[in-house]
């Protein structure tokens, strides 16, 4: 079986390498090049922020991330000479209101990767003796992970393109699909290209209300801009991720610390805006103040792929039997990408599915002035 992959981010690379690991070939095309948009922008922490705050059906996705990364690196770093750091920092949060919602949280569900405790300063000062004075305690999520994103992507890109199965097509924006019969037969790409295949797949992230007009769908997913700022301490110097007001820092091991991150609505525009670096730089150093000791390497910014709740649309598109969706995972792409792809391809290939996945469907995105009529 032939599939046509529309974007190269994290959803888009996972899918194809779902894909082929079954046996299938796969063309994967992005209009820019691969690994480029809001997967390589987002900050990797395996879990979403106070997962409370999220529906179930977003946890239920995320709670297999940090297993299948470590799974995944070990298979394709091998091969890539690319190890993407699954680095197991943990990580505290300050915000006093969540403490008893967060730690009720984890005594009802028992997920592993929420499991928490409660700190005084005392034991907050030995777990992260950087911690400002400003926070006399926290919750402690040892298990909660981050990946260092930049380099999945290029591990995942290098292991597909050496792939004798896989074919890349970047910079190849796709501008139209051909039907046929209720199908799709053929992509179309803004030089008049005409690209064939079995079955087609959107991860446009961003991008994808695109995609409403052809399809005559709702598709209400939007660009929701995330600033981030990079400091580069020494190596370990941060010893855990820290999280205050929905403002975070994530270490990498070796001394990187990414801060962030910011929500607005910009359209595609991705310039970093001076006001919110401020915001973060003032969030951050409230957090841990001895960062101000050290140079900021970087800043930019990227286009989230904002959805109502959050919950990503995963599954047949409606009306057209050979199309496919995995996108609008909002803030928490990158740790529900793995389960997304294994989901995506049990469906795909008809195979037993991870999860129930009704609450996924694209079905969601029928037109409700189309239902009324219907
Ligand atoms: C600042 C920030 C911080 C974040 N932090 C985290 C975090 O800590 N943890 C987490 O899990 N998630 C995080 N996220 C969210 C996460 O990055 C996204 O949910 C995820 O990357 C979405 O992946 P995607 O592959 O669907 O989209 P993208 O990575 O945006 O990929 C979509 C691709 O489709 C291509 N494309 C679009 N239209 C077309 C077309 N017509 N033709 C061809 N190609 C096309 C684009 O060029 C792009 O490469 C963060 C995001 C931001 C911006």
């Amino acid at each position: 079986m032939h599939i046509a992959i529309i974007g190269a981010g994290v959803s888009g690379l996972l899918s194809a390498l779902e894909l082929v690991e079954h046996g299938c070939s796969v063309s994967i095309f992005d209009q820019q090049q691969a690994g480029r948009a809001a997967s390589w922008a987002g900050g990797g922490i395996l879990s979403p922020m106070y997962p409370w705050r999220y529906p179930h059906e977003v946890n239920t996705l995320a709670q297999h991330g940090k297993r299948l990364y470590q799974q995944l690196n070990e298979k394709i770093s091998p091969v890539t000479g690319i190890d993407f750091e699954i680095n197991e920092s943990g990580m505290l949060i300050f915000d006093e209101d969540d403490f008893e919602i967060g730690l009720n949280y984890a005594e009802r569900y028992q997920e592993p990767m929420q499991a928490c405790e409660y700190l005084q300063r005392e034991q907050l000062e030995q777990v992260n003796p950087h911690v400002g004075f400003a926070f006399q305690h926290a919750i402690y999520f040892p298990q909660i992970a981050n990946v260092r994103n930049p380099r999945l992507l290029q591990s995942l890109i290098q292991y597909l393109k050496l792939h004798p199965k896989v074919q890349f097509f970047e910079n190849t924006p796709i501008s139209q699909l051909e039907f046929h019969n209720g199908q799709v037969t053929a992509l179309i790409s803004a030089d008049r290209q005409k690209f064939h295949a079995d079955q087609f797949v959107i991860t446009t992230g961003a991008w994808s209300q695109k995609w409403a007009e052809p399809l005559q769908l709702d598709i209400p997913v939007r660009p929701v801009h995330g600033q981030m700022i990079l400091f580069k301490a020494p190596e370990n110097w941060l010893p855990t991720m820290c999280m205050n007001k929905v403002m975070y820092l994530i270490p990498r091991q070796d001394g990187h610390i990414v801060c962030g991150s910011s929500m607005s609505e910009r359209g595609f525009d991705t310039t970093p805006v001076d006001a919110i670096r401020e915001n973060i730089l003032d969030a951050s150093l409230e957090m841990v103040p001895e960062l101000a000791q050290f140079p900021i390497v970087q800043q930019w910014a990227g286009l989230r792929p904002g959805t109502p709740e959050g919950i990503p649309y995963i599954g047949q598109m409606p009306e057209v039997r050979n199309l496919w969706a995995n996108f609008g995972h909002f803030r928490n792409g990158l740790v529900m990408g793995p389960a997304s792809a294994q989901l995506l391809r049990q469906m795909i290939l008809q195979q037993p599915t991870l999860t129930d996945h009704q609450p996924y469907s694209p079905q969601r995105l029928i037109k409700h002035s189309a239902l009324a009529i219907s």
